[in-house]
Order: structure tokens, then C-alpha cells, then sequence
């Protein structure tokens, strides 16, 4: 999502006469787009303003902005903190860069801006004319913004403000134009895709009756969605994945723990049957369907058996790719105010085991893969020694091809025999 911002204020800003410069050193305007996620994320960017404070006192006109959560979450206090940024805004200023940016010509004080927009649809109006560059063969497309599941670890709901979606018809004028322009695989994005459309919408539509409807737009090869949570993931959904051919293979799904206890305490609202149930019914609709997950160890309160659960729940579904966190309590979360029961070092532990256990179970899954013949989407030249481009094939697994210089470009789809795998990607040479 913070690519997508990005994006986003890189198209406002080029739009103002803003290009884009290879190194720091040759910017006029220098934008750190944060997350606040976990406290690691917050720590980089302090470290990374730290390189960039002597480059403002080397240049007093040089622009130095912070955007996104940590902006929403800090604000002022940023100010104080580095007294060189002109200024901080928050994620839901995104549109409002250009004009951050003319004050800070007119004006000498740092300012703030994190309100939230009070508008009761999103909108993310059309610009029209050249874009900064050009899009590649994936783009993504926000389709709703902010949470109103109130995680009780999450800080999202709180930096990200209230769920709103986009109007639909803008979402199919939005991917026609983005298709026109060269792309061929749609990502749909949200903190929950599937609260799509719940409410404020003039013309209201539930989440996968927007899947059915991009998937009739011409020139789309690939649709893909991401995330979701699993109390919002409907049968419906299910069902989309059998009936549309442009819908990929692949669902990310987070389960955060595989312990009834700790989703209570987590506020995640279902229990592990109800997610199983949901991954068996979608294996059995569609069988080669890859699952990735995000998983988070050393919850407060978390016990070594709990925990257990968790490595049980993982093998039993064989995801293909996790994402795994020690939990980071963050200001302002319900369970903040828990007692941060585990200790460090066994955060730790249980991290490592979690990634030994995924890095076995995407080895098994991707050894399926070898001396089979998959489709692959090509994104662009392989930066692997030896192999000729990268893309994707349906379940996202990453893929390093040989063969084709010259035949293919970036957006071709191309048949790849899977030789061996390396790491969580599969290598081949294309048919
Ligand atoms: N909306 C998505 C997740 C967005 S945040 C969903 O509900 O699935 C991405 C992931 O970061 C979460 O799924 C969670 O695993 C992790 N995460 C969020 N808050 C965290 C925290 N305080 N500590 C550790 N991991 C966290
Ligand atoms: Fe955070 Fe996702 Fe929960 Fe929303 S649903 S509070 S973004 S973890």
C-alpha cells in the first residue's frame, strides 16, 4: 500500500515539474514514506534521516518531507525530534503533496498535516497527460482504505482511519486506463479487500461481485487481490476463484496464530476451525491454489504449547510462503496495555523455528513445481546471473527464465520448464 502511495505522490509531484533522480544527492525534495507497523519499520527511518540531516545543512533548500503512518502516529513530535523536516503528513494526505510542497516554498515553518479526509466516498481522481514512467506489466489498484477491525496488536485502524471504498465504476475506468497504458496483471489492494463495497457507495457491491465485474474488462490477463481477513472471506469468493479464469490461483491469508486463545485475545474474531474450513473448501474448488499467510509469535501471554499450535496449523495447510513477525507492541493498541509476557530471547527462538519449518515447507511445495511446465508473466529483465527475465507464475511464485532474448518483453506470458528452485523461486528455461 505504501508503493501505491508512493506511486501515487510521485504521478501528483511529476505532474508539478518534480522528476525523479537516480541518487539523494541530486534532489531538491527528498520524501520518506513511513510505516509504523512494527517498531523495527519506525527504527530505519530514524536511521535513515539520519543520512539525510547532512545533506540538508549542506543545502538549507533542499525539502525534506516524512509520509505515511509513522507521520499520522508521531506528527509534532517528529518536529521536535528533527527540527530539519519541513514538513510531516499522513497517509491519508497522500493527494495533497503537491500542495504541502508550495508552502513549504512559501512558508519557513515546519508544518503537520494528518487530518483525515472527511469525504464519505474515496475517490482518487483521474490525471490525465504523461506519466513519471512507464508501468510496468503489474499495477496495483487501491480499492478500499483503513481498517475497522481494531486488531487489538495493530496500529492500522488508528493511522489509517475508517474503512471506505471506491466507487466501482471508477475502479473499472481506473484498470481500463492502466490496461491502455500496457498493463496486464490488476493487484486490488486494501487492508481488507473483502469489506469491500460494505458501506458508503452509491452504488454499493459486495467484494466479489467487483472481481466478477473487472474480469470481463478486455485485455486484463491477471487479476490478483490482497489482503484479506478471514472473517470477511465469503463462499462467494470461493466460488470466484473456480469461475474466473483472470483470477490467479493464489490467496494471501492471514492467520496470525494457530491457538483459539490467543486469536481471542488478538480480537481476530474466528477461531482456527473456521479458517480451516475456509482453506479446505477453497482447496477442494480449486486444488493447485497456493496460501501464504502472516503470522505473529510471541503474543502476549503466549505459551510454548500455544505456540506449538501454530507450527501444527502451518503444516497442515503447507503454505507456500509466510510472513512472520515477533510481536511489537505498539503505542496506543489494546494489547499494549497487556503484559508483554514473552521474553525476548524466546521471541526469538520461536521466529527461528517458524522460518525453519516455512523454509521446508516452500522447499517441498516448490519441489512439486520441478520438471513441470508453467506459465509465467514477465516483469522485466532477471537480475539472477545467467537467466534472461523474471515474472510470475499463477500461485506467485517468483521465476528466473533462460532462453527468449530478444522474442519476448516485459508483459509477454511464456511457457517456462521448471529446471530447479532456489529459495522461494523457481528457475527454468522458457519452451
Ligand atoms: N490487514 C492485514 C494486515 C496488515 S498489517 C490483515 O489483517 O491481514 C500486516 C501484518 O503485520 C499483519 O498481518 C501482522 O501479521 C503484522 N503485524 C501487525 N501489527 C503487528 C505488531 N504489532 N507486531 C508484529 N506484527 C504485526
Ligand atoms: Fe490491522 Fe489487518 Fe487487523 Fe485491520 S484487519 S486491524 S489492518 S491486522
Amino acid at each position: 500500500m505504501n508503493v501505491a502511495d508512493t506511486d501515487r505522490m510521485e504521478l501528483i509531484l511529476f505532474h508539478s515539474g518534480y522528476q525523479r533522480t537516480q541518487e539523494k544527492e541530486d534532489a531538491d525534495l527528498i520524501l520518506v514514506n513511513t510505516c509504523s507497523i512494527r517498531e523495527k519499520a519506525e527504527q530505519k527511518t530514524f536511521s535513515l534521516f539520519g543520512g539525510l540531516k547532512p545533506l540538508k545543512a549542506a543545502n538549507p533548500d533542499l525539502i525534506l518531507g516524512l509520509t505515511g503512518c509513522m507521520g499520522q502516529q508521531d506528527g509534532e513530535k517528529l518536529l521536535k525530534r528533527m527540527p530539519y523536516l519541513d514538513f510531516v503528513l499522513g497517509p491519508d494526505q497522500v493527494e495533497g503533496i503537491g500542495k504541502a510542497v508550495n508552502r513549504v516554498h512559501e512558508s519557513e515553518k515546519p508544518f503537520v498535516w494528518t487530518g483525515f479526509d472527511s469525504e464519505k466516498v474515496y475517490t482518487i481522481p483521474e490525471i490525465s497527460g504523461d506519466l513519471p514512467q512507464k508501468p510496468g506489466a503489474s499495477a496495483f489498484v487501491n480499492i478500499i482504505k483503513g481498517c475497522d477491525k481494531f486488531c487489538t496488536f495493530c496500529i492500522v485502524p488508528f493511522t489509517r482511519g475508517r474503512e471506505k471504498s471506491r466507487e466501482p465504476e471508477e475502479l473499472y475506468q481506473e484498470i481500463r486506463h492502466l490496461i491502455k497504458q500496457g498493463a496486464k496483471e490488476i493487484i486490488l489492494l486494501g487492508q481488507n479487500v473483502n469489506s469491500y463495497g460494505k458501506r458508503g457507495l452509491n452504488n454499493p457491491i459486495p467484494f466479489h461481485k467487483l472481481l466478477y465485474g473487472i474480469a470481463e474488462i478486455p485485455g486484463l490477463e491477471r487479476l490478483r487481490f490482497t489482503t484479506s481477513h478471514p472473517n470477511d472471506f465469503t463462499r462467494e469468493t470461493i466460488r470466484a476463484y473456480r469461475d474466473l479464469d483472470v483470477l490467479m490461483n493464489h490467496l494471501h491469508l492471514p492467520i496470525q496464530s494457530g491457538n483459539n486463545e490467543i486469536l481471542k485475545s488478538m480480537r481476530r474474531d474466528h477461531t482456527v476451525e473456521e479458517y480451516l474450513e475456509l482453506i479446505d473448501e477453497l482447496k477442494s474448488e480449486v486444488p493447485d491454489v497456493s496460501l501464504t499467510t502472516d503470522i505473529i509469535v510471541g503474543f502476549p501471554g503466549e505459551t510454548d504449547a500455544q505456540f506449538q499450535d501454530t507450527l501444527k496449523v502451518m503444516e497442515r495447510v503447507g503454505y507456500s510462503s509466510s510472513f512472520m513477525f515477533s510481536y511489537s507492541p505498539r503505542p496506543g493498541t489494546p494489547a499494549n496495555e497487556f503484559e508483554d509476557s514473552v521474553p525476548e530471547d524466546v521471541k526469538k527462538q520461536r521466529l527461528q523455528e517458524l522460518i525453519q519449518l516455512q523454509n521446508r515447507l516452500t522447499e517441498e511445495q516448490s519441489n512439486l513445481y520441478k520438471g513441470k511446465t508453467i506459465e509465467m508473466l514477465i516483469e522485466g529483465n532477471s537480475g539472477k546471473p545467467g537467466y534472461s527475465f523474471k515474472g510470475r507464475n499463477p500461485q506467485y511464485w517468483r521465476v528466473n527464465a533462460t532462453g527468449g532474448e530478444g522474442l519476448y518483453k516485459p508483459g509477454d506470458r511464456v511457457q517456462v520448464c521448471i529446471e530447479q528452485t532456489s529459495g522461494h523461486g523457481l528457475c527454468g528455461a522458457i519452451q
